[in-house]
Formats: structure tokens, sequence, C-alpha cells
């Protein structure tokens, strides 16, 4: 459904300046149809760039983005506005996705209206099948965002979304802004609505413990560049990257009994505009050898399309 290939954004750091932050620096991946693929790593890795890349929010620097066998980088406009209601996107604060000044059901009403989904007399029906579907009440759909919770407009945020039958989603951090109560709540409806429309989806998050339940393969991000890709159970059961088992050791552990070795990293995530040579994780990495430090290692498959990319595993 989505194949990503040597993907790169760099922003520039002023308009007089000849100096780059490479958000996103050569990555290549793909989702299966149906398949939810989490991109986990660090603030500031580059994983909320990838999402808007994707759906061409933001211009990439250079690489191919397929959706579908078409390459939407050489979309003009009017084919990539045809395209928009496949691809959506769920962002963290659902207030950046509702109009404060349009009551809930008049937001699900505009892109059914925009898109031509259904006739204007079916319209309120729809509205009121998406808005029992993402656990609403018909009251709400007579009221402004600002009378409603974070969970509860997020939820209208997913009506708006589905009633424009999308194939592809990205999920960017999409309940990191709830309190916690309602998070899983909202884990919940997501499964559930991925499910019913078989949707393809790219989840978003720094949360293991919601990647580990949300996604059927996991590829982790330091800066800008992926370091493992695999099946959650492959990643979560053997990881095999030094950031990834970080990443893991890190993770609370609820049982006293248990024991597990928590691997602290020295030092900062280093300035993406002058990312270290060699492996770029390599100032952090407590098994560094001489060649990481001039030898960028390449993304190998371990098996089962389990890829790494260290130079302990050549
Ligand atoms: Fe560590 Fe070297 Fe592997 Fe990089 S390549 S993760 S520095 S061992």
């Amino acid at each position: 459904m989505i194949k990503v290939e040597n993907l790169k954004k760099y922003f520039s750091t002023g308009m007089f300046s000849k100096k780059y932050v490479r958000a996103v620096d050569g990555l290549s991946f793909a989702i299966e149809k149906g398949e939810t693929l989490g991109l986990v790593g660090e603030s500031g890795c580059g994983k909320t760039t990838v999402g808007r890349l994707i759906l061409r929010l933001i211009e990439p620097t250079e690489g191919k983005i397929f959706f579908k066998n078409t390459n939407i980088l050489e979309l003009n406009k009017k084919d990539l506005r045809k395209l928009r209601p496949k691809m959506q996107i769920i962002f963290q604060d659902p207030d950046s996705s509702l109009d404060p000044r349009m009551k809930i059901g008049e937001s699900i009403a505009e892109p059914l209206k925009l898109y031509n989904i259904v006739s204007k007399n079916g319209r309120e029906e729809k509205i009121s099948e998406l808005i029992e579907m993402v656990g609403l009440n018909p009251e709400h759909i007579n009221r402004y965002p600002h009378e409603l919770s974070g969970g509860q407009n997020q939820r209208a945020v997913i009506a708006r979304i589905l009633a424009i039958n999308p194939k592809f989603i990205v999920a960017d951090e999409p309940t990191s802004s709830l309190d916690v109560n309602v998070q899983a709540q909202m884990l919940f409806l997501l499964k559930k609505v991925r499910e019913k429309f078989g949707l393809t989806c790219l989840f978003i998050s720094h949360d293991l413990e919601v990647i580990k339940v949300m996604t059927d393969k996991i590829a982790v991000m330091y800066l800008g560049k992926l370091v493992e890709v695999g099946k959650t159970s492959d990643i979560f059961n053997g990881a095999v990257h030094p950031y990834t088992q970080a990443l893991l050791s890190a993770i609370p552990v609820l049982d006293p009994e248990a024991k597990r070795k928590r691997i602290v990293l020295g030092g900062e995530i280093p300035n993406p505009i002058n990312p270290p040579s060699g492996c770029s994780f390599h100032t952090r990495c407590p098994y560094r050898e001489r060649i990481c430090e001039i030898e960028e290692p390449m993304m190998i498959d371990i098996g089962d399309g389990h890829q790494v990319a260290c130079h302990l595993n050549r």
C-alpha cells in the first residue's frame, strides 16, 4: 500500500545559511495493505516529519513515495486533491483538526459535502452513524469543540476522517495529549475502526507500550535514519540494535519481582545539523568499535524481514 524509497528532508537553518537540519535522511520502508507500522524514537528524531512527508503535507528534499504503485510526488495538484481523501492524518492535538466555530455535526458534514460522499438527504443519517461508531452521543452533534473533552474531540476527528472512506492513516501520537484514563479507550477505538475499515496505518509514537499493542511491525528511528525494522513480536522478543535495546529497557516493569537490566544511554542526541560520522549512534553506544566512527553501517536483513543497521551484525 505504501512504499518509501530513500526519503530525505533537509530543513535550511536560515535564509542565507548553507547549513541544513537533516530531519529525515534516507528512509526506505514499506507498509502492506491492512498492516500497521509503528514508527518509534526519541523526540526530535524526525518521525513526525516522516508522517507529513508521506501525506505530502510538506515536500521532501529527495526520494520516492508510492501509494499503491503511484509515486505521489509526481502527481499534479488536481490528482493530489483526488488522492487526499484516501490518505488522512490524526494529529496529536484534536483542536488543530476541528474548527472552533463549527458544531461537531457541521465539521463531519464538511468533508461529506466537499467530496460528495452522500446526497444531501442522506447526510444526517450518515453523521449519526459515524457519531455512534466512534462512541459519541447524538447530543454531541450540536455541540462546539470547546464544550467537549479532549477525548470526545479526538473521537469527532476520527468520525470526520472515516466520513471520507480513507485507505491509509497516519496516526501521529494520537493519544499523548489525552488524560491517561482516556488513552486506553481511544486505542481501543482506533483498533476497532482499523479492523472494521481494513485500514493501513503508520502509527507514530514515543511510547513503546502503545506501539506494542497497536502495531504489526516496528521501525526504529535515530537522528533521521532507520536503525532497526521488524515484526513487533520480533523486536520485543529479540531487539538487536543497541539503541532499540536501550529504548526497550526503559519501559517500566510493573511486576516488582521481574528484573530487567536498564541500559542508560550517555550524552544527548547529537545535533542533526552536524551528525556524527560513521554510525550516527556511536557517540552514545556502549558497544562502539573503531569502525563505527568511520563507516556507516548498512541496513541488512537478519531473517524474516528483520533488518538492522549495526556493525555488530556484519
Ligand atoms: Fe553501536 Fe557500532 Fe552498532 Fe552503531 S554500528 S550501534 S556504534 S555497535
